[in-house]
């Protein structure tokens, strides 16, 4: 067998990265390509499409080339894409608009409008994304609302995944899994949701073809092949989005099994077999497979709060760790455990950016409650630390209202990096942690994936075996038992200060 590799391409926020994979997900060689975030206005997200087209065929030809392969030795590419971005493109298929990327706010005002008059919780219900400026039926209806001449002009509206497709094939499609991500998909029939089209007053035709995450794709554009270093009938699998693709990346591909990534933000994701969407609006659902979907929910305040606390008040911590060579989150890390769980009555909201899952609320804010004459900087550190771990539980109870127990979670991200970060969580929710050793999730998930559809691997399960765990976080019962007290407080205070958040917010965006 000649045909020995697989490429697996993420294009993510920050960068593209492609990574060459061998046997059983052994990494070859990777290389990532970044690029910037445009911002014309304060709420605004934008990238240059053509600049990320560039990224994805710089980074997979050097990463060819790193790895030492020939044309021949790649059996197949996968790909994965960040979710909820949006292009508008003219007939000849010419973007009219920069991609609008998930982080963008523009449409704050059309997702309260779709909530609170047109129906949001049913649309939310029909297409497993919660209703929020990330995603793309909100941006839709702004750009119908303020920029007409545009959104009559479009002849297509797509995302960042479909538009590098279509400069690679000249086909428009996209996957069921970033279509389930833009709101506008209808999770039973696996169509466009007709009532969203007649809400946008847009058609069938200004949307792509819908396909299978496995849909496989040959006769690449010879010029691109060419300039990749890959034979132009290399079968390219579509894949899914990056989210879904990590889960299968750590190894948590079997129903009720989760994985937790807390980066700068973070997000809890588990596999149902079957689509479920949450009363409450809290979770969202999307497509893997048609035996996987994955429910979850993102928060904005994971790592972030970290490196907040690090960057405002960790001046010392920062001199320390340059004259000692270390690490100025260690330092940080060490001083918090100085202190009991609980930090002693110091209770954090970690709301610093507004919060997607489980409260959905851009106005909460972030709170210190129960400060004391005793407390220090260590137990601010500690709260802190802890009010990450609250947060995260929070969505994890949401999703486990849909989807009934998880029966094991894997961590990843850079809060990983810290045993007792993940010490800390594992006592909050009361259940072991693994930490499995992938750095490269969501890629190897679009090159499984990709190998799956290819029928190389029977299942996606067969990943799990590939990757090693690295160690195992048991419970402390008597730290769950005081952050169990300690979780409720956190619950209700969210409750009381509903409102405040809105009057702060508000005081926020006119005095600063
Ligand atoms: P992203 O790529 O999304 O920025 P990262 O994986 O780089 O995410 O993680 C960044 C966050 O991880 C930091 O903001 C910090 O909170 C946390 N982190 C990184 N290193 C450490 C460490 N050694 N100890 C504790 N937390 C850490």
């Amino acid at each position: 067998m000649n045909r020995e590799v697989v490429i697996g391409v993420d294009i993510g926020t920050t960068s593209t990265k492609a990574v060459v994979f061998g046997e059983h997900g052994h990494v070859l060689s990777s290389h990532a390509v970044d690029y910037p975030i445009v911002q014309p206005y304060p709420s605004w997200a934008e990238q240059d499409p053509d600049v990320i087209f560039s990224a994805v065929v710089e980074s997979v030809s050097v990463t060819i080339a790193k790895a030492n392969v020939t044309s021949k030795q790649v059996k197949a590419i996968g790909f994965s894409a960040a979710m909820h971005s949006l292009i508008a493109l003219d007939a000849s298929g010419h973007p009219l608009t920069r991609c609008i990327i998930w982080a963008d706010n523009r449409s704050v005002e059309q997702a309260e409008r779709l909530l609170n008059e047109m129906d949001g919780l049913d649309i939310y219900k029909r297409t497993g994304t919660p209703i929020h400026p990330m995603s793309p039926l909100p941006k839709l209806l702004w750009f119908k609302e303020s920029m007409p001449e545009l959104f009559d002009k479009a002849d297509k509206f797509v995302s960042i995944k479909e538009y590098v497709l279509y400069r690679l094939y000249g086909q428009y499609v996209v996957d069921y899994s970033i279509a389930s991500a833009t709101g506008l998909f209808c999770l039973d029939t696996l169509d466009w949701d007709a009532e969203v089209l007649r809400l946008l007053g847009i058609s069938k035709a200004q949307l792509s073809n819908l396909v299978p995450t496995t849909h496989i794709m040959r006769e690449m554009k010879k010029e691109w092949a060419e300039r990749m270093a890959l034979a132009p009938d290399v079968p390219v699998v579509v894949g899914a989005s990056d989210g879904v693709l990590a889960n299968i990346g750590v190894g948590a591909v079997l129903s009720g099994e989760a994985a937790i990534t807390i980066g700068t933000s973070g997000a809890v994701r588990t596999i149902s077999s079957v689509q479920k969407t949450d009363e409450k609006g809290r979770t969202f659902c999307y497509a893997l497979t048609p035996d996987h979907w994955v429910v979850g929910g993102p928060t904005n305040n994971g790592g972030i709060l970290l490196r907040w606390l690090r960057d405002e008040f960790g001046g010392q911590e920062r001199e320390v760790a340059k004259k000692l060579g270390v690490d100025p989150y260690d330092l940080l890390t060490k001083y918090a455990e100085r202190v009991p769980a609980g930090a002693e009555g110091l209770l954090f909201l970690p709301f610093l950016s507004g919060e997607r899952a489980p409260y959905w609320n851009a106005n909460a804010r972030g709170t210190f409650f129960g400060i004391s004459l005793h407390h220090k900087r260590e137990h601010f550190i500690r709260a802190v630390m802890e009010g990450v771990c609250m947060s995260v539980l929070s969505v994890v109870l949401a999703i486990r209202d849909v989807t009934g127990p998880l029966s094991e979670i894997r961590v990843s991200g850079g809060f990983a990096k810290s045993a007792f970060w993940r010490q800390m969580l594992a006592d909050m929710m009361g259940k072991e942690l693994l930490v499995p050793e992938t750095h490269e999730a969501s890629a190897l998930g679009a090159a499984s994936l990709a190998l799956y559809a290819l029928g190389e691997i029977p299942s996606l399960d067969t990943v799990k075996s590939w990757i090693r765990i690295s160690s195992h976080h048991i419970p402390n019962e008597a730290n769950t038992f005081i952050y169990s007290e300690l979780f409720g407080m956190y619950v209700r205070l969210y409750e009381r200060l509903k409102d405040e958040f809105d009057s702060i917010a508000s005081f926020q965006q006119k005095y600063s």
